[in-house]
């Protein structure tokens, strides 16, 4: 404890000395001591002309008394040292700071150069005291105190010169008054000697403060150039930017990067308001009175339009107060902002894009179901009059979808949803709710006035779609529910529009239905049926009916046509109208179709071979993949032969015009199947179909029979049909024949084959034995 503290006595006391004999200047750092050179050698000029002002004072006055020899002597020798004082001022002038190395050299000179100044001093001042009369005596010890103080000046930053000067000055003075043995002098040795000391730490004090603050300047300066050079870098290098401004956005300083942002020249932003690059929106309002208020801002987003492009800059600053300085008068302060600028434009763009993507369809760029839902409501609480809401779905989607691939039922959507918009006007939305099916909002709207546009929505979305080299056509359901009488929230509104769908859907597509009561309760009941149904084949509730064919011209039943049935212990006999198009909604037809295949095939074992087979084929069987399967293992298990079966596929199946149905109807035709088409008449009656694939037979509907006695114009169709069909070898068949005078007429004009109550209804298999010949046909108790 002792030693540490004595330890710590001596090193303040050798700091002292050091700092009295001025050795620690050694340890100053070259950039401060340059600083303190550059700082004397500003003063050199000054102290040279006191010098001289001394000297010729003192040559004048003490001229005669001092022999030339001594004033030659003098005069060189304070000429050299002045001269090299002015030589070392010169050096010091031309030092730079990139030339540090030389700053001790020159500090050591000058130190020199100092201790022959000084002595020059103390020895004149000294030797004229001697031959100085009295009153003289007066003078030398006026320019010996004179002479103390300026080099304490002269020398004030370099404070060993200073003190060396000092000292020998003082020396030289304090001798030549001890040298006169007289009290007077003794004394004002004394004050001399007091001065001295006085102006010793003076010289002490003055040093260590100009060394602080040189040495804090330094330090200053390393920072500030630190911060300029991370700044610098900030500026160039970042996606940021410094920015300043004054309270009426009056830009200060503005640097390259933000030029560069604006793509404008630097010089066209000096003395420009930021207020002009930025969009005069609301943002940049808010940010004109924030700034005026003198409050700081932060991450403040404000847009502005770049070469017709829209970027975002996100601000933040912060305030400090300054003086006007071109109104020195005005006593009111100002605010000056400095801060950051980010461009966030990316940012931004990424952010409206996901924000995009959660409120609109990637595929057609309409609103989806979350925006619909939300565009419905706002409708819905700021409507006054009546609004429709359409629930619209496309018919066939799906099997273009499957059969020409995605890309192609993508472009359709594409391609509808532009009609769509096309159909509607400005104020009216439309959404793609999810998969084929949209919705759109009418606003002040009528019936009459959504009855309409469902009704030209419907002609527009069948005309046929032109995509990539195929002709596609498609029809579309339209769900129509009129706020407030259908729905006075949304919620109720899209629900009874899409019960109103489902009944569009369900009374054979294409068409518009409007809601009305009681649909729920239909709706219920269907979905009741879906459910039954999908158990119904593991509960052998399916049984197949046959109605026979009969060939007019021998008079004899040919064959059968399977026509399903659906014993349900509850419901009791369901007939196919209202179980088959829930069945193909659902898909659960493929199994069902394909039990009937297997069922008839396998009842046709107890047929005459020569009996024929007619069954049914859906749209969504042809699509099934095990189709072919089914019926070529069936036709192997029964051995019987291909060419007795015949499928009876609709127009829709053809209509689709997919190249895989076609395929597999070919592929059919191969194993030696009869293709007939049924429901002749009733879809697109597009005589076409007869030419695009070879048909074996056409089904005549029952509308056109059942007014064949009566109506001149179905009697024109079945002649046509018929003259068409022999002309093209297909063989013809009538439905629904319930008179003999329809069996005249059909036989007349050339049809070859008919069904009908006439002959029989559809019975099960083991009623079949009997019914060969219409003669054996009790028909009242059969119907
Ligand atoms: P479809 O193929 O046009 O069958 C003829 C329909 O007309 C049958 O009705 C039949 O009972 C009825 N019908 C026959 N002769 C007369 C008549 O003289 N007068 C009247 N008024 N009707 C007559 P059904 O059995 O209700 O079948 C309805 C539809 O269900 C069928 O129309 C067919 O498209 C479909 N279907 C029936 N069974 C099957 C099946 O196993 N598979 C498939 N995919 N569809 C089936
Ligand atoms: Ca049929
Ligand atoms: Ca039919």
């Amino acid at each position: 404890m002792k030693t540490r503290f004595n330890s710590k006595i001596v090193e303040k006391i050798w700091l002292k000395i050091a700092n009295i004999i001025s050795l620690n200047s050694y340890l100053l750092k070259d950039d401060i001591k340059y600083n303190l050179l550059k700082d004397h050698g500003r003063g050199i000029f000054v102290s040279l002309i006191g010098n001289l002002i001394n000297i010729i004072g003192l040559l004048y006055i003490f001229y005669n008394q001092i022999g030339p020899t001594y004033i030659l002597v003098g005069i060189i020798s304070i000429s050299a040292i002045l001269l090299r004082r002015v030589y070392l001022g010169k050096i010091i002038r031309s030092l730079s700071v990139t030339n540090i190395a030389a700053v001790q050299n020159i500090w050591d000179r000058v130190c020199y150069n100092s201790i022959f100044y000084g002595i020059w001093w103390a020895s004149t001042l000294f030797f004229i005291m001697q031959i100085a009369q009295s009153t003289q005596q007066l003078i030398v010890i006026a320019a010996g105190a004179g002479m103390m103080s300026g080099c304490t000046i002269a020398y004030r930053t370099i404070a060993p010169a200073a003190k060396i000067t000092l000292t020998l000055m003082s020396i030289g003075c304090l001798a030549a008054l001890l040298s006169l043995n007289s009290a007077v002098a003794d004394a004002t040795a004394l004050l001399l000697g007091s001065y001295y000391l006085v102006l010793l730490r003076h010289i002490i004090g003055t040093s260590s403060d100009i060394i602080t603050r040189l040495k804090r300047e330094h330090e200053l300066k390393v920072s500030a150039d630190t911060i300029n050079m991370l700044l610098t870098d900030f500026t160039e290098q970042g996606s940021d930017w410094l920015l300043e401004f004054n309270e009426s956005g009056h830009l200060i300083n503005p640097c390259n990067r933000m030029a560069e942002a604006c793509l404008r020249p630097i010089e066209t932003l000096d003395d420009s308001n930021i207020f002009d690059i930025f969009d005069k929106d609301e943002q940049s309002k808010d940010l004109k009175n924030h700034i005026s208020l003198g409050h700081s801002v932060n991450k403040h987003i404000i847009s502005l339009t770049i070469d017709n492009e829209q970027h975002w800059w996100s601000i933040s600053a912060r305030v400090s107060k300054y003086q006007n300085a071109n109104d020195s008068n005005s006593s009111e302060s100002r605010f000056l902002y400095r801060g950051v600028v980010s461009d966030i434009t990316a940012h931004r763009q990424a952010e409206e894009k996901v924000n995009h993507m959660a409120h609109f369809d990637a595929l057609t760029d309409l609103p989806n179901r979350f925006q619909f839902n939300q565009n419905l409501n706002i409708a819905m609480q700021s409507n006054t009059t009546k609004l429709g809401l359409m629930y619209l779905d496309l018919d066939n989607f799906k099997a273009i979808n499957d059969t020409l691939g995605h890309p192609i039922g993508d472009k359709l959507l594409q391609s509808v949803s532009k009609r769509l918009q096309a159909c509607l006007q400005n104020q009216d939305i439309v959404a793609r709710l999810g998969g084929d099916e949209f919705a759109i909002i009418i606003q002040n709207s009528s019936e009459k006035i959504c009855k309409s546009i469902a009704e030209r929505i419907i002609s527009v979305l069948s005309t046929p779609f032109q995509i990539d080299g195929h002709d596609i056509i498609i029809g579309c359901s339209i769900g129509l529910a009129i706020a407030p009488e259908d729905g006075i929230t949304p919620e109720i509104l899209l629900r009874n529009s899409d019960l109103a769908l489902y009944s569009a859907k369900s009374n054979g597509r294409n068409r518009s239905v409007r809601y009305i009561a009681g649909m729920d309760e239909s709706a219920h009941n269907r979905r009741m049926l879906e459910m039954d149904m999908r158990v119904a084949l593991a509960n052998n509730e399916m049984i197949l009916h046959y109605q026979p064919i009969v060939d007019l011209i021998k008079e004899e039943t040919i064959g059968y046509e399977a026509l399903i049935r659906w014993n349900n212990p509850e419901r009791g006999t369901v007939m196919p109208d209202q179980f088959i198009p829930v069945a193909e909604e659902t898909g659960l037809i493929v199994q069902l179709g394909e039990w009937a295949i297997r069922k008839a095939i396998d009842d046709m074992r107890q047929w005459p071979d020569t009996f024929h087979l007619s069954i049914n084929l859906s749209p969504a069987q042809m699509r099934s993949p095990s189709l072919i399967a089914t019926i070529v293992n069936m036709l192997a298990n029964t051995g019987i032969s291909a060419d007795r079966i015949c499928l009876e596929i609709t127009e829709t199946a053809l209509m689709q015009d997919s190249e895989a149905n076609l395929a597999t109807l070919h592929k059919l035709r191969e194993l030696g199947l009869k293709i007939a088409l049924d429901d002749f008449g009733t879809g697109y009656s597009s005589l076409n179909y007869l030419r695009s694939f070879p048909l074996d037979k056409i089904k005549i509907d029952r509308c056109f029979v059942d007014e064949i006695d009566s109506s001149e114009d179905c009697q024109a169709i079945i002649k046509s049909i018929v003259d068409l069909a022999n002309t093209l070898g297909i063989v013809t068949a009538a439905e629904g024949v319930e008179r003999d005078e329809q069996i005249q007429y059909l036989r007349d004009k050339g049809c070859v084959e008919a069904q009908g109550y006439l002959y029989s209804k559809a019975v099960p298999q083991n009623q079949l034995s009997n019914l060969t010949q219409r003669s054996d046909i009790e028909v009242d108790t059969l119907v």
